[in-house]
């Protein structure tokens, strides 16, 4: 910035805080097309601090953000990215390694989405669920083993992910909680990018919100498995995979899920033995219930996605919205527009203005977060009587049963 431009910003920064009791934020643009800002925060009569802002994203048909290098430097590649880079160059790969990138839901298809991201040299990786791991993921879920049942998720990703991360200095950072609790959702808007990677309509329509409110594009996807339980056989099988962000479709308007099922989760009947013996087994609640093979083609269309809207290859961000049938090997593309009276359309870049709470109380992450406190503190009792028993004398400062 010149002198000139610092003064301009300065001068306007008191009328700015006065008139919206919020600071004045400058944007610039250079003649590369990269921009910078920063906050005027008051810090006396008259007198106001300039702050830089670590990163300026460009939300759009595709992605772009500009970072400051003194804030957040840009990372060295290092030998195990040789053969990424030679694909789509330095530059892309600065990017790649800057973004920090949400993966909501640790789940089969979150958890083969956050290696491939780990694997493309992601430098932050946050990865948001408040689910433990059982026996009957283990068919499909990446990394789980049976030592594993009961922890959270995230937990055992994040450890896991952090072998296979080829970026210099790689941090995956765990959220126990759902993206519909304001841990999460907060979690959330921390990142340039997410992944929506759930299986129930209510953190699919958050992630929605977050999507246009925030300008947070949300990479979302599906897997729809047709099988017959009298024939005990295979029907079919389509998978999905689309982009939700202005001026793009959104997941409402894509059919990924039904508002009025929203409101119904939100009520806890999802969670109420007594309401899901009355359901049909088409009823969207079954719809996710997949394999390994299915969930790893439906997390490559998703990141093929993110690699489009990212790299432009040939000039293309945009590849419409896809989806891929099983049984005939077809793929189907859509670049529909959202429907007329869209309400996501009307909350663009509103962020915590937009006049709806998403966020709610969730009682089952509450109680799966609880149980999960409660088992590891018997174990911290069962180690020291353990210890105790083979007359181990512990210090006094160690917390006792
Ligand atoms: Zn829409």
């Amino acid at each position: 910035m010149s002198q000139d431009d610092i003064r301009a910003e300065q001068s306007l920064a008191p009328t700015i805080q006065a008139a919206t009791q919020l600071p004045l934020l400058g944007l610039t643009v250079g003649c590369d097309g990269a921009w910078s800002a920063r906050f005027w925060n008051r810090i006396g009569h008259r007198r106001y601090d300039l702050n830089w802002c670590e990163s300026v994203r460009i939300a759009g048909e595709w992605f772009n953000a500009t970072y400051d290098n003194k804030q957040i430097p840009q990372p060295p590649f290092r030998e195990e990215l040789t053969r990424t880079v030679s694909a789509w160059g330095d530059e892309i790969q600065a990017l790649i390694g800057r973004v920090r990138i949400g993966v909501v839901g640790a789940g089969s298809v979150g958890s083969i989405v956050a290696e491939s991201l780990a694997r493309m040299g992601v430098g932050q990786l946050i990865l948001i669920d408040h689910d433990a791991v059982e026996r009957v993921n283990l068919d499909r879920l990446l990394h789980a083993k049976s030592r594993d049942i009961g922890c959270a998720k995230v937990r055992v990703l994040a450890k896991a992910l952090g072998a296979s991360a080829t970026a210099a200095s790689f941090q995956a950072l765990p959220i126990e909680y759902s993206i519909v609790e304001s841990e999460g959702f907060r979690a959330a808007l921390d990142c340039d990018i997410l992944f929506s990677c759930v299986d129930r309509p209510w953190p699919r329509s958050v992630l929605n919100f977050i999507a246009y409110a925030h300008l947070i594009p949300v990479v979302d996807g599906g897997i729809l498995i047709h099988s017959s339980r009298k024939r005990q056989g295979l029907i079919g099988a389509d998978w999905k995979a689309h982009i939700a962000t202005p001026p793009r479709r959104c997941l409402e308007c894509l059919g990924q899920y039904d508002p009025g099922v929203v409101s119904t989760e939100r009520d806890g009947y999802f969670d109420d033995p007594s309401y899901i013996s009355n359901i049909s087994s088409d009823h969207p609640i079954y719809r996710n219930e997949n394999v390994f093979c299915f969930s790893l083609a439906a997390a490559s269309l998703e990141i093929l996605q993110l690699v489009s809207m990212i790299v432009r290859p040939s000039g293309i961000s945009n590849t419409g919205a896809m989806a891929q049938h099983f049984v005939t090997g077809t793929i189907e593309q859509s670049y529909d527009k959202c429907n007329s009276g869209c309400f996501f359309q009307s909350i663009v870049a509103l962020g915590d203005h937009a006049p709806v709470q998403v966020t709610g109380d969730h009682r089952v992450a509450r109680d799966a977060r609880s149980a999960r406190q409660s088992k590891a503190r018997r174990a911290w009792c069962k180690f020291q009587q353990m210890l105790r028993s083979h007359y181990v004398i512990l210090p006094k400062n160690w917390a006792r049963c």
